[in-house]
């Protein structure tokens, strides 16, 4: 039979260009062999009819030295014809297809890419010129032989006593047939699962207190530690345990940045341990993005897609959960509205958040570092009503108008003047423009800080959001000028305002005196119950469209107008440049850019005459 397309493609990528690390094939089969025996285990627990199924689940690996074979077996699942179609002929799996995506045809990097989304199965290919697959599953009566030179396949009516499956490599060359070879790419990365590895291999044994007169013998011998890491004591586990473990199970190199490791007694009973990655995930700010949770349930794996263990703002978390007090028997439907497992979630939530909370106290660096990865995404958690506000808001860190680095709301209340009661912000989607907003003038002459929001999400959260630790979230343009102008002022420039409200009616909701502005002759403000210009983009997007007028104030005391008093006849003109002016200092463009242009050519005319 024939291979799918993308099948072949993946081949001759493993045959012909991913020599580095040719290793991890075995992780990758032993990894097969233990999610079927974790799917063998959840049957013999849930479903009756394999009730009466007595299994040892264990994993066995033998070399052949004289023909020249590795064979992988285990007790699980196994696999019946139609199986070895679907599992071992085509893709399904999305892992796979993204990293078929991801391809870069650069060798280095996508030798990388096979560890990070382990392609599984057919990496076998790398070490061995034929593959042959034999397997029966569990409560059937027949076996067949899947056998394949990675040029098309063949399956074959077979025989074999337990359920299972045996995958027999024919090695290219002798480098996988030591057994201490074998055994150290074991320890490497397959030291955790949680079922035993068994392999025959050469031991000298030699009679008590004769050392010498001993002899090899072939001996089987468990050849991993087989423990749930997560259910060790901390004190007994290093860090490199843990980052060896979130090596192998999450299946990215890089270190972790942090471990989380719970143990939970008394009313609810778990063990979690949780991953912060120091590289975001590929598919972080995809909509199908993977989970990188598993549950288990007694130390039975329970599944690896449920994304409603952590809510959506967590989900660059890897780990564990896994709990005491649930049925195995029951449907993942059933398993969502568990109060138990809505307990789990609760309180690992608020261990990730505190553990956080610790990390940016104690490393401020590594902090950091966490909140340029992830913190877009933990920021989502401030939407809406979520009961962690409080605690989200702590971990924040936010560019403002007073240091280069990134400050947290705590660092900004400590900074803060006497009178002042509010947090002032600004949003907007362009950094570089809210650093220059003429906005910013009053609050920098004041010394007041601002923090500039300029991520999309921003704008939206924002006005959600009531107060930190007694100190009222402020936007600075919707907060009305008190406008300390003195009364002649008012009056001498009244004509004019009332020209400019006349001309420009159906621009602006409204044209007022100011005294906010030093340097600018203008800027836009919206009434505080109107959404603002980036927040009427954010609801366009979403198909809300709402378009409000915004206000435009004017700075008396700027040249621009101390002029226009004494020579009003390019009044019009000046008033369009004006409006125009602010709202490009706010990001916003021009309505009509011909038209500004051809009065700015007019006045610079002028100004050169
Ligand atoms: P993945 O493990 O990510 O699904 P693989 O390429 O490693 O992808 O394996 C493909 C599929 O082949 C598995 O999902 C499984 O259905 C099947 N399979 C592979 N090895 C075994 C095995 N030892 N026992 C039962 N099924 C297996
Ligand atoms: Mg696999």
């Amino acid at each position: 039979m024939q291979f799918q397309t993308e099948v072949n493609q993946l081949l001759q990528l493993m045959i012909h260009s991913l020599y580095s690390n040719k290793e991890i094939f075995l992780r990758e089969l032993i990894s097969n062999a233990s999610d079927a025996l974790d799917k063998l285990n959840f049957l013999s627990v849930s479903d009756d009819a394999y009730k009466n199924l007595k299994f040892e689940p264990k994993i066995e690996i033998k070399l052949d030295k004289d023909a020249k074979t590795l064979s992988i077996s285990d007790n699980g699942i196994g696999m019946n014809e139609k199986d070895m179609i679907e599992n071992l002929g085509t893709i399904a799996k999305s892992g796979t297809k993204s990293f078929l995506e991801n391809l870069s045809g650069d060798i280095k990097k996508d030798s990388q890419l096979i560890g990070q989304f382990g392609v599984g199965f057919y990496s076998a290919f790398m070490v061995a010129d034929k593959i042959e697959v034999l397997s029966k599953k569990a409560l059937d009566e027949k076996a067949y032989l899947w056998s394949s030179d990675a040029s098309g396949y063949e399956i074959k009516e077979d025989k074999k006593e337990e359920q299972g499956t045996v995958v027999i490599l024919h090695l290219k060359d002798e480098e996988f047939l030591n057994s201490y070879r074998i055994e150290s790419i074991v320890e490497k990365y397959s030291n955790h699962i949680q079922f035993p590895i068994f392999m025959e291999k050469e031991e000298y044994i030699a009679p008590e207190g004769d050392e010498k007169e001993g002899k090899n013998e072939l001996k089987i011998s468990q050849i991993n530690k087989a423990n749930a890491l997560w259910r060790m004591q901390k004190s007994s586990l290093k860090a490199e345990d843990y980052e060896r473990f979130y090596e192998q199970n999450f299946h990215d190199s890089n270190k972790p940045l942090l471990h989380i490791h719970t143990k939970s007694e008394g009313k609810l009973e778990y063990n979690s341990l949780f991953f912060i990655p120091s590289k975001a995930p590929f598919d972080l700010f995809r909509v199908d993005y993977q989970s990188g949770l598993k549950l288990y349930v007694k130390r039975v794996f329970i599944s690896d897609d449920d994304k409603e263990l952590l809510p959506t703002y967590l989900r660059f978390v890897r780990g564990i959960i896994d709990v005491e007090d649930l049925p195995l028997n029951v449907s993942r439907e059933i398993l969502q509205e568990n109060q138990i497992l809505k307990a789990v979630k609760e309180s690992s939530v608020k261990k990730i958040l505190s553990e956080l909370e610790k990390l940016k106290e104690k490393d401020k660096d590594k902090y950091l570092e966490f909140f340029k990865l992830f913190g877009k995404v933990l920021k989502e958690g401030l939407y809406g009503f979520g009961e962690n506000k409080d605690k989200l808001l702590k971990l924040m860190l936010y560019k403002t108008t007073k240091a280069e680095n990134l400050r947290s709301l705590e660092e900004y209340k400590n900074d803060i003047q006497k009178e002042q009661k509010e947090i002032f912000y600004i949003t907007g989607n362009n950094e570089n423009l809210l650093k220059t907003s003429p906005l910013l003038e009053e609050y920098k002459q004041k010394d007041v800080e601002v923090l500039l929001l300029a991520d999309e999400i921003d704008s939206l959260i924002m006005p959600m959001l009531n107060e930190f630790e007694g100190l009222k979230f402020t936007a600075i343009n919707q907060v009305e000028n008190k406008n300390e102008l003195s009364d002649e002022e008012k009056q001498n420039f009244a004509p004019l305002l009332a020209q400019f409200k006349e001309l420009l009616k159906d621009e602006v909701e409204d044209v007022r005196l100011t005294s906010r502005l030093s340097d600018s002759p203008s800027c836009i403000v919206y009434d505080k119950n109107k959404p603002d210009f980036a927040m009427q983009q954010l609801l366009k997007q979403m198909g809300q469209e709402q378009e409000v007028k915004p206000i435009l104030e004017l700075n008396p005391k700027h040249s621009i107008f101390t002029k226009l008093k004494e020579n009003q006849s390019f009044t019009p003109d000046i008033a369009t440049l004006v409006l125009n002016m602010a709202k490009l200092s706010e990001g916003m463009g021009i309505d009509n850019p011909a038209q500004f242009n051809q009065i700015l050519g007019k006045i610079i005319t002028k100004a050169l005459a």
